[in-house]
């Protein structure tokens, strides 16, 4: 239940110091440093397309578990007192001392997603879910610089406009797509597994394939293959095999806080090397138990002389069609060429993410102040605001745009992860702290 205090204070302007586009962890996670900043904390208000708080609801597969250890929750690197941590809903929810006799450091996703919603629901008035936000407006007044930024948000009951004088952009990832694969109703993107496998069940498939070699191809697999138990289940991936994720703890201080200072000022060549030293502590790569169970259970099946699980490795999918009752999965040999056709009942695509591009929403005149490198990308300061110079028309933009995702190139490997939320939002909210210009006297309540 919303408490009084749940309503973040405004200016009296109407005027807020940020709106934070998205409602995931990024920006709950904001939403919570911005609260819990005291004296100076700031007029808050976040937009959130999803009509209630969700987090990547399609792939909650019950078992799977988390990849970050509960410690790297919402708040407690920056704040290892606060009352949203993952402890302390544990607290709430009487279950801390059954989770320390759990005895893993990794909840399952279905848990934390239950934590992110216990949290995110004391914040009910300060979101406005159901709502997306489709462009971002420079605010031109008198002869000045732009100190404001009106936000357009488009919900059930029309457009309206959010005034501020910073904008925090945490809209997340985008499934990835091989060319030319248009997803339908038995063509899916395993962010859609749970939403779309209903419209089979019941229905007996013969067979299902997947696509991919990541954690999540690999956890489709392991679904698809225990939830239809008469169902061949076919991997697809152009690997030879899957392969562990590096999760030693040398490696996993690719994480830390402090890495993202060290990748920040690192040179281009060496933040390059980096990010391909320690790819494998996250992209296309599969948890070790994950990877040891699904060989048991193939080699069991072999023994068994029931095979369901199948493997096509080193292969690519050269074509699908949907042909209305199946799916048409032409998948084609990179050792020798060969083509073999499978019939599939259904198709995942587990083909990953990208983040979303930050400059989407901004239109031509804000995107054109923002600041490129010579690849052409944004270029950020450490507290993940993007540099900005003039508008079109010479005035200064002082407003602050700040993006949580998309600064893989500036921050490292944890921009697009949990590991660095609680951290990351401390920073923000002091940057923007910093340039507030009404003091927090004068917020109405
Ligand atoms: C299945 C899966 C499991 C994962 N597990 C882990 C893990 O265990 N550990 C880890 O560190 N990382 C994990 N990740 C990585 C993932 O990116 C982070 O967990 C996390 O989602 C990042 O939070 P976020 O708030 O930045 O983005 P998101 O969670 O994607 O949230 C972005 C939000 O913005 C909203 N939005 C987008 N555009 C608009 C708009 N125009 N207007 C309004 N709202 C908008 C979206 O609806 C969404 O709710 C996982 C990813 C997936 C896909």
């Amino acid at each position: 239940m919303p408490h009084a205090s749940d309503n973040d204070p405004a200016h009296a302007d109407g005027i807020v110091d940020l709106v934070g586009v998205g409602f995931g962890p990024s920006n709950l996670a904001l939403a919570i440093a911005a609260r819990e900043m005291g004296a100076g904390r700031l007029a808050t208000r976040f937009v959130e397309r999803q009509d209630s708080f969700g987090w990547h609801r399609g792939m909650l597969l019950e078992d799977a578990t988390m990849q970050v250890s509960y410690l790297k929750d919402l708040v407690t690197l920056r704040n290892p007192q606060s009352p949203f941590s993952f402890l302390a809903y544990l607290h709430a929810k009487q279950r801390l001392v059954d989770f320390i006799n759990y005895g893993s450091v990794y909840p399952t996703r279905l848990e934390f997603h239950d934590y992110l919603e216990w949290a995110a629901a004391r914040f009910a008035g300060t979101v406005d879910y159901g709502t997306e936000v489709v462009e971002i407006v420079p605010v031109r007044e008198g002869d000045g610089p732009v100190e404001h930024l009106d936000i357009v948000c488009r919900g059930s009951a029309g457009e309206r406009r959010l005034r501020t004088r910073n904008v925090v952009l945490a809209t997340g990832l985008v499934p990835h797509l091989p060319d030319n694969v248009v997803l339908g109703p038995r063509v899916w993107h395993s962010r859609d597994l749970l939403t779309r496998v209903g419209s089979i069940d019941g229905s007996r498939p013969r067979r299902l394939a997947v696509i991919g070699a990541g954690q999540s191809a690999a956890e489709a697999v392991d679904f698809l293959h225990r939830r239809f138990p008469d169902a061949e289940v076919c991997a697809v991936f152009t690997r030879y095999g899957f392969s562990p994720a590096d999760d030693s703890s040398f490696a996993n201080r690719i994480f830390d806080p402090s890495a993202v200072d060290d990748f920040y000022t690192a040179p281009g060549p060496v933040k390059d090397m980096l990010l391909g030293y320690h790819a494998n502590t996250n992209y296309s790569v599969v948890d070790a138990d994950l990877i040891d169970g699904l060989y048991r259970r193939h080699y069991h099946e072999r023994v068994a002389g029931q095979e369901r699980l199948k493997f096509h490795n080193v292969s690519r999918v050269a074509d699908v069609v949907d042909v209305g009752d199946h799916v048409e999965l032409a998948v084609e040999s990179l050792i020798d060429g060969t083509r073999e056709v499978l019939a599939a009942d259904a198709v995942v695509y587990a083909t990953g993410y990208r983040s979303s591009d930050p400059l989407a929403m901004l239109g031509d005149d804000l995107a054109a102040a923002c600041t490129r490198d010579d690849a052409g990308r944004l270029v950020f300061g450490r507290d993940y605001r993007i540099a900005a110079g003039a508008l079109s028309d010479g005035r200064p933009l002082t407003a602050g745009l700040y993006v949580q995702g998309a600064t893989e190139h500036t921050h490292g490997i944890s921009s697009t992860l949990l590991s660095n939320v609680a951290v990351r939002s401390g920073e923000i909210c002091a940057s923007i702290g910093a340039t507030a210009a009404v003091p927090v006297a004068a917020l109405r309540r």
